[in-house]
């Protein structure tokens, strides 16, 4: 039972578990935009090991052997989700697993 009757936009988000070795984890490289004196500058950002997983929901390292995905839609990841978020925030989305 939810405690408010408002109506609210069509909600496709779901719990998607992956493992930790799981490609979306290999070669995560982000670009810097900035602009100075008018042009912009494109700034490579270090990679980030394969093995350092965070949760975007609480910061902390994610160990566990699998990950969670808050997916906005099957192909629109929003960021990972340790056991402890995903229990906390998101325990009414549906959970799918990929194998
Ligand atoms: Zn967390």
């Amino acid at each position: 039972m939810s405690e408010t009757e408002e109506v609210e936009e069509e909600d496709n988000s779901f719990i998607k578990i992956v493992s930790r070795n799981h490609p979306i984890f290999k070669n995560r490289a982000a670009t810097f935009y900035s602009m100075q004196n008018g042009k912009l500058n494109a700034e490579k950002l270090p990679t980030i090991p394969d093995n350092i997983i965070v949760c975007d929901g609480c910061n902390e390292l994610i160990k566990d052997e699998e990950v969670g995905l808050l997916m906005l839609e099957p192909d629109r990841c929003w960021g990972t989700q340790c056991k402890k978020c995903r229990v906390e925030y998101y325990s009414e989305l549906p959970v799918v697993r990929d194998d």
